[in-house]
């Protein structure tokens, strides 16, 4: 496995497996790898086979944090990365600098942005003004560098995916989005690399994400429900646990991202809670 880290490297190396005619698959993260970003790698190597090419690129991306987020303590362990990555069979890491990502950035050159203008708003966007900003903006850079045929998000976070996807159809990039789905601890928490923030009290407080959907889902499967009601008593769960505090939760088309009145089996339902200074996410198909 090659560890690459600067943007120019990157671009050539895909140039060269362009030139020969194999297949790149490509997995984008932040680093502090886990299962569910395994899954994902797995699935890349599955999907390009062996004579085609696997890249992770590890990056935490510094236009998708506000000001006032995690970015200076979010949590890195490329050691580990770097042996679950050539356990899941990537060829490639590739893990850049913030002077390689965004050029003349430091001495206030940098000045281009990708904004999606529909599906980012509200829920994550509606949370965090800038954040898909700062994910379309970066993703369409590493697809400019990495050159894949196919690239594979997690329906972990499902409206990125959904803006990823607009995006690379937008911006005619000639590649394949591919979502596939979340890999949960056992007791139904989502994988994250935030949960690492959680004090042990608040991580068995958090499978209240997992339990409040599976609440919503068997409240629809009964007979449709309203959009309002459901939001009220999700609220009252998760607020009625002693340390979490609800973003956001939202009921919508999981295609359109379209918010829904009446809720039926089918419908995405998407919720965001805050444990203290840590913020967790969450999404399922009812
Ligand atoms: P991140 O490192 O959090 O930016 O995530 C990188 C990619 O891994 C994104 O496409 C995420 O949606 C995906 N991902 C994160 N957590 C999970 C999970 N629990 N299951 C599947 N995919 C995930």
């Amino acid at each position: 496995m090659r560890i690459v880290k600067t943007a120019a490297a990157m671009q050539k190396l895909a140039l060269t497996w362009r030139r020969e005619g194999r297949k790149v698959g490509f997995v984008p993260t932040m680093g502090y790898l886990h299962a569910g970003h395994v899954s994902l790698v797995t699935e890349a190597r599955r999907r390009v086979g062996l004579k085609g090419i696997v890249v992770v690129s590890i990056y935490v991306n510094p236009t998708q944090f506000a000001p006032t987020e995690d970015l200076s303590r979010y949590p890195r362990d490329f050691a580990g990365d770097r042996r679950r990555c050539a356990e899941a069979g990537a060829d490639v890491i590739f893990f850049p600098t913030d002077a390689g990502m965004y050029p003349g950035k430091a001495e206030g050159r940098y000045s281009t942005y990708v904004v999606e203008e529909r599906l980012s708003q509200g829920m994550e966007g509606g949370s965090r003004p800038t954040h898909f900003r700062g994910v379309s903006t970066i993703v369409a850079k590493l697809f400019n560098l990495v050159l894949p045929d196919l690239a594979i998000f997690g329906a972990k976070d499902w409206q990125q995916a959904a803006v990823v996807r607009r995006m690379a159809i937008d911006l005619n990039f000639p590649l394949k989005v591919l979502v596939r789905p979340t890999v949960r601890e056992k007791d139904g928490l989502a994988m994250s690399s935030r949960n690492k923030y959680l004090s042990p009290e608040d991580r068995e407080l958090a499978t209240v994400l997992h339990r409040a959907m599976s609440a919503a889902k068997a409240a629809v499967n009964l007979q449709p429900a309203s959009a309002k009601a459901l939001k009220s008593s999700t609220e009252a769960l998760v607020n009625g646990q002693s340390s979490g505090r609800l973003d956001y939760v939202e009921f919508f088309d999981p295609e359109t991202l379209e918010a829904v009145d009446v809720v039926k089996p089918g419908a995405q339902m998407a919720l965001a809670v805050h444990f203290g200074k840590t913020r967790l996410i969450d999404n399922a198909a009812l």
